[in-house]
Protein backbone atom coordinates (compact mmCIF):
# COMPACT_ATOMS: atom_id res chain seq x y z
CA UNK A 1 0.00 0.00 0.00
CA UNK A 2 0.98 3.84 -0.83
CA UNK A 3 1.92 5.65 2.28
CA UNK A 4 -0.76 8.24 3.45
CA UNK A 5 0.58 11.51 1.86
CA UNK A 6 0.98 14.38 5.05
CA UNK A 7 2.10 17.01 2.97
CA UNK A 8 1.05 18.44 -0.90
CA UNK A 9 2.58 20.87 -2.32
CA UNK A 10 1.44 21.68 -5.97
CA UNK A 11 2.58 23.37 -8.33
CA UNK A 12 3.57 26.87 -6.33
CA UNK A 13 4.81 30.10 -7.76
CA UNK A 14 6.77 32.53 -5.12
CA UNK A 15 7.47 35.70 -5.66
CA UNK A 16 10.01 38.21 -3.47
CA UNK A 17 8.93 42.08 -2.65
CA UNK A 18 6.67 41.82 -5.95
CA UNK A 19 9.03 41.28 -8.50
CA UNK A 20 11.60 38.12 -8.01
CA UNK A 21 9.94 35.11 -9.46
CA UNK A 22 11.78 32.18 -7.23
CA UNK A 23 9.86 28.92 -7.40
CA UNK A 24 8.63 28.71 -10.60
CA UNK A 25 5.88 25.83 -10.22
CA UNK A 26 7.38 23.45 -8.13
CA UNK A 27 5.09 20.16 -6.54
CA UNK A 28 6.34 17.63 -4.42
CA UNK A 29 4.72 15.35 -1.87
CA UNK A 30 6.15 14.01 1.52
CA UNK A 31 4.20 10.84 2.78
CA UNK A 32 3.58 10.50 6.30
CA UNK A 33 6.63 8.78 8.52
CA UNK A 34 9.07 9.67 5.51
CA UNK A 35 12.36 10.96 4.97
CA UNK A 36 11.84 13.20 1.72
CA UNK A 37 15.02 15.60 1.05
CA UNK A 38 14.93 18.65 -1.25
CA UNK A 39 18.23 19.12 -2.82
CA UNK A 40 19.59 21.35 -5.14
CA UNK A 41 22.59 24.06 -5.17
CA UNK A 42 22.44 27.38 -3.55
CA UNK A 43 20.03 29.46 -4.30
CA UNK A 44 17.56 26.41 -6.31
CA UNK A 45 14.83 27.71 -3.77
CA UNK A 46 15.21 24.79 -1.35
CA UNK A 47 14.90 27.26 1.46
CA UNK A 48 11.70 29.13 -0.01
CA UNK A 49 9.90 26.00 -0.37
CA UNK A 50 10.41 25.52 3.18
CA UNK A 51 9.16 28.62 4.09
CA UNK A 52 6.54 28.08 1.53
CA UNK A 53 5.15 25.62 3.69
CA UNK A 54 5.95 26.70 7.19
CA UNK A 55 4.46 30.42 6.70
CA UNK A 56 8.19 32.21 7.34
CA UNK A 57 7.58 33.37 4.15
CA UNK A 58 5.34 36.19 4.72
CA UNK A 59 8.30 37.87 6.89
CA UNK A 60 10.57 37.68 4.16
CA UNK A 61 8.22 39.92 1.58
CA UNK A 62 7.33 36.57 0.04
CA UNK A 63 4.17 35.43 -1.44
CA UNK A 64 2.89 32.40 -3.20
CA UNK A 65 1.02 33.43 -6.22
CA UNK A 66 -0.08 30.37 -7.40
CA UNK A 67 -0.60 26.99 -6.45
CA UNK A 68 -1.09 25.00 -2.93
CA UNK A 69 0.01 23.53 -0.44
CA UNK A 70 -1.83 21.40 1.81
CA UNK A 71 -1.17 19.80 4.93
CA UNK A 72 -3.09 16.31 5.95
CA UNK A 73 -6.06 16.89 3.08
CA UNK A 74 -6.09 20.62 4.64
CA UNK A 75 -4.92 23.94 2.47
CA UNK A 76 -2.46 25.75 4.60
CA UNK A 77 -3.01 29.49 3.99
CA UNK A 78 0.41 29.70 5.54
CA UNK A 79 0.05 33.10 7.36
CA UNK A 80 1.25 32.23 10.80
CA UNK A 81 4.20 30.05 11.89
CA UNK A 82 2.78 30.04 15.37
CA UNK A 83 -0.55 28.24 13.44
CA UNK A 84 1.65 25.84 11.44
CA UNK A 85 3.46 25.00 14.79
CA UNK A 86 -0.05 24.31 16.46
CA UNK A 87 -1.14 21.72 13.12
CA UNK A 88 2.14 19.14 14.43
CA UNK A 89 4.49 21.31 11.85
CA UNK A 90 7.68 22.98 12.55
CA UNK A 91 10.42 24.75 10.86
CA UNK A 92 14.09 24.79 12.15
CA UNK A 93 15.73 27.27 10.01
CA UNK A 94 19.04 27.18 8.17
CA UNK A 95 22.03 28.96 11.04
CA UNK A 96 20.43 27.32 13.56
CA UNK A 97 19.25 30.46 15.24
CA UNK A 98 19.67 29.99 19.12
CA UNK A 99 18.97 32.70 21.75
CA UNK A 100 22.70 33.16 22.47
CA UNK A 101 21.81 34.32 25.80
CA UNK A 102 20.31 31.69 26.86
CA UNK A 103 21.31 28.43 28.29
CA UNK A 104 21.06 25.28 26.35
CA UNK A 105 17.94 23.84 28.27
CA UNK A 106 16.11 27.57 28.40
CA UNK A 107 16.80 26.91 24.71
CA UNK A 108 14.79 23.89 24.78
CA UNK A 109 11.99 25.08 27.19
CA UNK A 110 11.09 27.66 24.61
CA UNK A 111 10.58 25.03 21.93
CA UNK A 112 7.40 23.68 24.60
CA UNK A 113 5.76 27.38 24.56
CA UNK A 114 2.51 26.38 22.42
CA UNK A 115 1.90 22.99 24.97
CA UNK A 116 -0.35 23.48 28.04
CA UNK A 117 0.28 19.63 28.94
CA UNK A 118 2.14 21.32 32.36
CA UNK A 119 4.98 20.92 34.15
CA UNK A 120 5.52 16.66 33.94
CA UNK A 121 4.84 16.71 30.24
CA UNK A 122 7.60 18.86 29.62
CA UNK A 123 9.98 17.49 31.79
CA UNK A 124 9.49 14.17 30.32
CA UNK A 125 9.92 15.84 26.84
CA UNK A 126 13.16 17.69 28.04
CA UNK A 127 14.63 13.80 28.94
CA UNK A 128 13.48 12.54 25.49
CA UNK A 129 15.00 15.01 24.02
CA UNK A 130 18.75 14.43 26.22
CA UNK A 131 18.22 10.98 25.74
CA UNK A 132 18.68 11.34 21.76
CA UNK A 133 21.30 13.99 22.39
CA UNK A 134 23.36 13.31 25.12
CA UNK A 135 25.67 16.25 24.65
CA UNK A 136 22.95 18.54 25.61
CA UNK A 137 22.53 17.18 28.64
CA UNK A 138 26.22 17.80 29.72
CA UNK A 139 25.60 20.95 28.00
CA UNK A 140 22.54 21.99 29.47
CA UNK A 141 23.76 24.63 31.89
CA UNK A 142 25.75 26.88 29.34
CA UNK A 143 25.37 29.77 27.51
CA UNK A 144 24.08 28.50 23.78
CA UNK A 145 25.96 31.53 22.21
CA UNK A 146 29.07 29.60 23.88
CA UNK A 147 28.33 26.22 22.43
CA UNK A 148 29.75 24.68 19.04
CA UNK A 149 28.56 24.69 15.93
CA UNK A 150 27.19 21.21 16.20
CA UNK A 151 25.72 21.26 19.43
CA UNK A 152 23.83 24.42 18.15
CA UNK A 153 22.08 22.27 15.47
CA UNK A 154 21.26 19.96 17.95
CA UNK A 155 19.71 22.87 20.50
CA UNK A 156 17.53 23.79 17.56
CA UNK A 157 16.39 20.40 16.38
CA UNK A 158 15.71 19.52 19.81
CA UNK A 159 13.97 22.74 20.61
CA UNK A 160 11.64 21.76 17.44
CA UNK A 161 11.36 18.24 19.24
CA UNK A 162 9.61 19.95 21.73
CA UNK A 163 6.58 20.63 20.42
CA UNK A 164 5.95 17.53 19.84
CA UNK A 165 5.42 17.91 16.02
CA UNK A 166 4.69 15.31 13.43
CA UNK A 167 6.26 16.69 10.95
CA UNK A 168 9.58 19.07 10.58
CA UNK A 169 10.83 21.06 7.73
CA UNK A 170 15.12 21.05 8.39
CA UNK A 171 16.91 23.65 6.56
CA UNK A 172 20.67 22.62 5.75
CA UNK A 173 21.18 20.54 8.88
CA UNK A 174 24.93 20.02 7.28
CA UNK A 175 26.04 23.72 7.03
CA UNK A 176 29.20 24.59 8.30
CA UNK A 177 29.82 20.99 10.37
CA UNK A 178 32.71 18.85 10.14
CA UNK A 179 31.75 15.46 8.64
CA UNK A 180 31.66 13.79 11.63
CA UNK A 181 29.31 15.62 12.90
CA UNK A 182 27.00 15.87 9.73
CA UNK A 183 26.75 11.95 10.28
CA UNK A 184 25.72 12.05 13.73
CA UNK A 185 23.29 14.71 13.35
CA UNK A 186 21.35 12.65 10.51
CA UNK A 187 21.61 9.03 12.09
CA UNK A 188 19.90 11.13 15.14
CA UNK A 189 17.45 12.77 12.81
CA UNK A 190 17.10 8.86 11.46
CA UNK A 191 16.43 7.42 14.82
CA UNK A 192 13.42 10.40 15.51
CA UNK A 193 12.01 9.53 12.08
CA UNK A 194 11.95 5.78 12.97
CA UNK A 195 11.37 5.98 17.18
CA UNK A 196 9.11 9.26 17.76
CA UNK A 197 7.87 8.69 13.85
CA UNK A 198 8.33 12.27 13.08
CA UNK A 199 8.29 12.97 9.07
CA UNK A 200 11.20 15.08 7.51
CA UNK A 201 11.33 17.21 4.87
CA UNK A 202 15.29 18.35 4.60
CA UNK A 203 16.60 20.55 2.66
CA UNK A 204 20.35 20.13 1.76
CA UNK A 205 23.41 20.56 -0.34
CA UNK A 206 25.21 17.76 1.10
CA UNK A 207 23.53 15.32 -1.61
CA UNK A 208 25.59 12.27 -0.50
CA UNK A 209 24.52 12.18 2.91
CA UNK A 210 20.75 13.65 2.75
CA UNK A 211 20.39 10.32 -0.10
CA UNK A 212 21.98 8.37 2.66
CA UNK A 213 19.28 9.13 5.16
CA UNK A 214 16.27 9.98 2.91
CA UNK A 215 13.81 7.40 1.42
CA UNK A 216 13.04 10.07 -1.19
CA UNK A 217 14.16 12.78 -2.97
CA UNK A 218 13.39 16.12 -5.27
CA UNK A 219 16.31 17.65 -7.02
CA UNK A 220 15.64 21.77 -7.86
CA UNK A 221 17.35 23.84 -9.99
CA UNK A 222 16.61 27.07 -10.31
CA UNK A 223 12.76 27.41 -8.77
CA UNK A 224 12.26 23.88 -10.38
CA UNK A 225 11.86 20.07 -9.39
CA UNK A 226 14.13 18.53 -12.28
CA UNK A 227 14.61 15.14 -10.91
CA UNK A 228 12.10 13.13 -8.30
CA UNK A 229 12.57 9.42 -6.93
CA UNK A 230 12.92 7.06 -4.14
CA UNK A 231 16.38 7.92 -2.92
CA UNK A 232 18.20 4.87 -3.92
CA UNK A 233 17.31 5.50 -7.83
CA UNK A 234 18.44 8.84 -7.37
CA UNK A 235 21.94 7.88 -5.47
CA UNK A 236 22.08 5.80 -8.76
CA UNK A 237 20.89 7.99 -11.08
CA UNK A 238 23.96 8.95 -13.68
CA UNK A 239 23.22 12.82 -14.18
CA UNK A 240 23.05 13.09 -9.79
CA UNK A 241 26.10 11.29 -9.67
CA UNK A 242 27.67 13.45 -12.32
CA UNK A 243 26.48 16.46 -11.03
CA UNK A 244 25.58 16.01 -7.75
CA UNK A 245 27.52 13.10 -5.86
CA UNK A 246 30.92 14.24 -7.46
CA UNK A 247 33.17 11.79 -7.83
CA UNK A 248 31.59 9.70 -4.90
P1 LIG B 1 20.61 28.27 -0.08
O1 LIG B 1 21.11 26.95 0.30
O2 LIG B 1 21.67 29.21 -0.57
O3 LIG B 1 19.70 28.89 0.93
P2 LIG B 1 18.24 27.65 -1.51
O4 LIG B 1 18.11 26.57 -2.54
O5 LIG B 1 17.68 27.38 -0.18
O6 LIG B 1 19.75 28.03 -1.39
P3 LIG B 1 16.67 30.02 -1.53
O7 LIG B 1 17.27 30.52 -0.26
O8 LIG B 1 15.29 29.52 -1.51
O9 LIG B 1 17.61 28.93 -2.17
O10 LIG B 1 16.81 31.17 -2.60
C1 LIG B 1 16.31 31.07 -3.92
C2 LIG B 1 16.47 32.41 -4.64
O11 LIG B 1 15.65 33.38 -3.98
C3 LIG B 1 17.88 32.97 -4.59
O12 LIG B 1 18.14 33.53 -5.85
C4 LIG B 1 17.82 34.03 -3.54
O13 LIG B 1 18.71 35.06 -3.83
C5 LIG B 1 16.39 34.51 -3.61
N1 LIG B 1 15.89 34.97 -2.30
C6 LIG B 1 15.87 34.25 -1.15
N2 LIG B 1 15.34 34.97 -0.15
C7 LIG B 1 15.00 36.16 -0.67
C8 LIG B 1 14.41 37.35 -0.12
N3 LIG B 1 14.05 37.41 1.16
N4 LIG B 1 14.23 38.39 -0.94
C9 LIG B 1 14.60 38.32 -2.27
N5 LIG B 1 15.15 37.25 -2.82
C10 LIG B 1 15.36 36.17 -2.04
Amino acid sequence: ATPETLLEINNIEVIYNHVILVLKGVSLSVPKGGITALLGGNGAGKSTTLKSISGLLRSERGDITKGSISYRGQRLTGENPADQVSKGLIQVMEGRHCFEHLTVEENLLTGSYTRTQGRAAIAADLEMVYDYFPRLKERRKSQAGYTSGGEQQMVAIGRAMMARPEMILLDEPSMGLAPQLVEQIFTIVKRLNEEQGVTFLLAEQNTNVALRFAHTGYILENGRVVMEGTAKDLRENPDVKEFYLGMS
